[in-house]
């Protein structure tokens, strides 16, 4: 069908910031919005294959631009994109013709089951495992943490230990989130992104059927390769949207703003450090463009650009909301400010699809 970017537009141009705000402190997931938006097809651009498919950079500035808006409901959008394209991927043709054009269409809401308490960075620790029984059933125990869309998910792909052979012993399956054995059992109040409901998955003995498995048995990492790359860009893309609201913000403000008979702006100390995060900006953007068309090539590179990507996007939306906070002055702490909610923001885009570390050690691994 291909993407309508001039409706998604249309629909991002109508929020408004009161109602994001008045939303956000009520922790209410737009399910409404969600669907309207992933209606006009973003999804099918990192399909591989189907056709409109092939333009990650369409995705990435489309995200971008409603992040500038909305960085939960942005991020919301993005962990449903990252749902479909391991599944469009590695999905059988049974499971996708059930359940693919629902999900790219908003209409079943899915989930990505990795982050356990001991196992954030480090997934080969995970404790989550599927036993096969005689009947070639497998039983699913553990618990999984800090899982975006918890409360809402209709489809969960849970990642889980079959063979002790750490990333090599890991597969993923299919899992109504409904079946019996299933619980949230914790909603953390979150100091950004509230309407991204996120929670901890308890499985007690959940009986699976053997065509759960999504892919291969205990290559689940397999389906999760492509998860973290398209991850990687589409927390770049929030990032860069946050970095461009928080930079407007405080433009806007200091233009407006005056101390010693001028505006602020015309001091090269609050103007200075907004030059420059607006050339960090640019160059974040000409990062992520680079990396999206480097995935797009299947070049040998494109999971070290994706990480760079992602590391000075998110980098880059950190200094510019604690730039924004700095200019805004005491305004800043006026609750109808959203600066403190972006910066907090900023934060946890560092932290999800890898920290800066982990960037890091991605991209070093390159330079031995
Ligand atoms: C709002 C929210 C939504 C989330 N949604 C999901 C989701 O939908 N699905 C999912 O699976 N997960 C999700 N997560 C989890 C997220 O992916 C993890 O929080 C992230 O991977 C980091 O893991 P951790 O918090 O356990 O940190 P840890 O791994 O415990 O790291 C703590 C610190 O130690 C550092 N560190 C760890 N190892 C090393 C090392 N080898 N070298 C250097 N430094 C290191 C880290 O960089 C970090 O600074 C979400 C988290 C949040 C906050």
């Amino acid at each position: 069908m291909g993407f309508d970017r001039e409706a998604f537009t249309a629909i991002a141009g109508t929020l408004n910031a009161e109602e994001v705000a008045a939303q956000e402190a009520a922790g209410a997931h737009p399910g409404e919005l969600f669907r309207a938006l992933l209606d006009t097809g973003p999804a099918e651009l990192v399909i591989a294959g189907v056709p409109g498919s092939g333009d990650r950079w369409a995705f990435c500035s489309a995200i971008s631009d409603l992040a500038q808006r909305w960085v939960g409901l942005a991020e919301s959008i993005h962990y449903q994109v990252l749902s479909i394209c391991a599944f469009a991927e590695s999905g059988s043709p049974e499971q996708r013709s059930r359940y693919l054009e629902a999900m790219c269409r908003g209409r079943l809401i899915a989930s990505n089951c990795f982050n356990e308490a001991g196992a954030g960075s480090d997934l080969a620790a995970m404790r989550t495992s599927a036993r096969r029984t005689d009947d070639g059933d497998y039983v699913l125990d553990g618990t999984k943490q800090w899982i975006g869309h918890a409360q809402i998910a209709d489809l969960l792909f849970v990642y889980a230990k079959t063979a002790d052979r750490g990333l090599r012993g890991i597969t993923c399956f299919l899992v109504d989130a409904h079946a019996p054995g299933i619980t949230v059992t914790h909603r953390p109040k979150t100091t950004g992104a509230g309407s991204l409901p996120s929670g901890d998955i308890r499985f007690d003995s959940v009986t699976l059927p053997a065509d759960s498995v999504v892919g291969r048995v205990n290559r689940g990492m397999l389906a999760g390769e492509s998860l973290f790359t398209q991850g990687r860009l589409g927390v770049a893309s929030c990032a860069l949207g946050l970095a461009r609201a928080a930079v407007g913000r405080a433009g806007a403000y200091a233009a407006e703003h005056h101390q010693f008979g001028s505006p602020i702006i015309d001091f090269q100390g609050v103007a200075f450090p907004l030059a420059e995060i607006s050339t960090d900006i640019a160059a974040s953007a000409a990062l992520l463009r680079t990396a999206c068309a480097a995935v797009e090539d299947q070049r040998p590179d494109a999971q070290v650009l994706a990480a760079q990507a992602k590391l000075h996007a998110t980098r880059t939306a950190r200094r510019a909301t604690d730039t924004a906070i700095g200019t805004l002055g005491s305004r800043a702490f006026d609750a109808a400010e959203p600066v403190l909610r972006w910066a907090s923001e900023a934060h946890l885009l560092e932290v999800v699809q890898g920290t800066p570390q982990i960037q890091k050690i991605a991209i070093a691994a390159q330079l031995r």
